[in-house]
């Protein structure tokens, strides 16, 4: 949140008499972390070596290492007892003991989807709503089409041999098992994808960006969940790959430093981070979305009504199309899905639109051309549900 917003989201407490912004914020913490899992992220102090770190775990942890996190001087474990967390947590080479959370897709009702996703015939090219709502379809006249902006796309994986974004499909990683592919297995991340940047020719949808470079950065499993410390590993393999936006439709009120950290290293490398808000209105804005150096996307419909189920909160920074959304789904098909994963990638498009037009600009220059052009919705001004307002893809590419 910049200073703008503070002071906005100040005025508006005030204005309203209300607290609730400021309670909501306050009342998050460590505590709230997922306690399902037993997994740890084990972070060691600057300057510990990977000789010591090997001493530190020795043999008692050896067959419960999941994965090194180089940037983030940690290691993940499984399996780890309260009394070994206590044990760590005197080392002196240990700076901290994380959870390994679990951050799950943002999408609405996506068990009755995936019943019915992935079987619609394909047919000619419909113009999704959410696409001519943010005129992204008007920047195209101009000749601009995002081509090649990279774009990560962290998530349930793409599919790759979609025939209506595999032109578009760069590269990919799997976080969770290196030997295995980047290819879809649940529908969300290929939905998102297809809403950054499904192939505009005859059939299907199209996307935000249409020649934009995807990358697929498969960090959740079939189930759309997965853990902190894949998600850091995708973040940083976005990192190494010189991708500049990177989209996370996905999330939970897991404020873990290690991912945050993750998001400034992104950030400090000229990455513009977009995130989900969340979908439950009655909960605060989700991790990773509500941290400062993120664009925090809210969900709205075609009446630029805010979705009833959006998250809201004073971490909103934009807001955009998230509820009846046409796109790409798993293997060939197409689905409609609601979420505030829709609305994240229509700000991603759009500031891979705007990094084709202004390619030298950094992350807060991309950001504050997104934010000062978007359509204020509600009450004027910056507010909790729009944020600045509803995301305008030929505004800010202009
Ligand atoms: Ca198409
Ligand atoms: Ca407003």
């Amino acid at each position: 949140m910049n200073i703008k917003k503070v002071l906005a989201s100040i005025s508006i407490i005030a204005l309203s008499y209300s607290s609730v912004g400021l309670t909501a914020v306050n009342a998050r913490s460590n505590d709230d972390l997922n306690s399902e899992t037993s997994r740890k992220i084990v972070v060691f102090k600057q300057g510990t070596s990977d000789e010591t770190r090997d001493k530190v775990l020795g043999v008692r942890f050896a067959s419960r290492k999941i994965k090194r996190l180089e940037n983030s001087r940690a290691d993940v474990l499984e399996n780890v007892s309260d009394t070994e967390i206590a044990d760590l947590k005197t080392n002196p080479n240990v700076l901290r003991v994380e959870t390994d959370a679990i951050a799950t897709i943002q999408v609405r009702d996506a068990r009755e989807t995936a019943k019915g996703g992935g079987g619609v015939t394909i047919q000619a090219q419909t113009l999704p709503w959410g696409i001519s709502k943010i005129q992204a379809n008007q920047v195209w006249l101009s000749g601009n089409t995002a081509d090649p902006i990279k774009v990560g796309i962290i998530d349930t994986g793409i599919s790759l041999s979609h025939p209506d974004l595999a032109l578009n499909i760069k590269g990919s990683y799997n976080a969770i098992n290196g030997r295995k592919s980047a290819n879809d297995d649940n529908g969300h991340g290929s939905h998102v994808a297809g809403i950054i940047a499904a192939l505009n020719n005859t059939t299907g949808s199209v996307g935000v960006a249409p020649k934009a470079d995807i990358y697929a950065i498969k960090v959740l499993n079939a189930a759309g969940s997965g853990y902190i410390s894949d998600i850091i590993e995708g973040i940083d393999w976005a990192i190494s790959k010189n991708i500049k936006v990177i989209n996370m439709s996905l999330g939970c009120a897991c404020d873990v430093q290690s991912m945050h950290a993750a998001v400034i290293r992104a950030k400090n490398a000229g990455i513009i981070v977009v995130a989900a808000a969340g979908n439950s209105a009655t909960d605060p804005v989700i991790y990773p979305a509500a941290y400062p150096e993120a664009i925090a996307v809210s969900a709205t419909d075609s009446s630029d009504q805010l979705a009833s189920w959006s998250a809201r909160g004073p971490e909103v920074d934009l807001s955009a199309p998230g509820v009846s959304i046409y796109s790409t789904y798993k293997g060939t098909g197409y689905a409609t899905l609601s979420g505030t994963s829709m609305a994240s990638p229509h700000v991603a498009g759009s500031a891979a639109l705007v990094l084709f037009k202004n390619p030298s600009w950094t992350p807060d220059q991309v950001i504050a051309a997104l934010e000062s052009t978007a359509t204020d919705l509600g009450i004027g001004g910056f507010d909790n549900l729009f944020g600045f307002g509803l995301v305008n893809a030929l505004a800010a590419s202009q």
